[in-house]
């Protein structure tokens, strides 16, 4: 998943990669540059990204 930011640690092109209980992995499509992040580390407070790249995306089925 492509992730829009004018705040990122690269300003690049980054993507999310993966994630877990407290990181979010994500890579810079443009100088292949690969590390680890907050999970509000762009500004969204954690309930964008994360979950999503967490697989949690909400109206998948009632799976808890
Ligand atoms: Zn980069």
């Amino acid at each position: 998943m492509l992730v829009n930011l004018e705040d990122g640690v690269c300003r690049s092109q980054i993507v999310v990669t993966d994630a877990d209980d407290a990181t979010m992995t994500v890579e810079c499509t443009l100088c292949g540059d690969s590390y680890s992040v907050e999970p509000d580390a762009f500004n969204d407070g954690g309930v964008v990204y994360w979950p999503a790249a967490m697989g949690h995306n909400r109206g998948g089925g009632g799976d808890e």
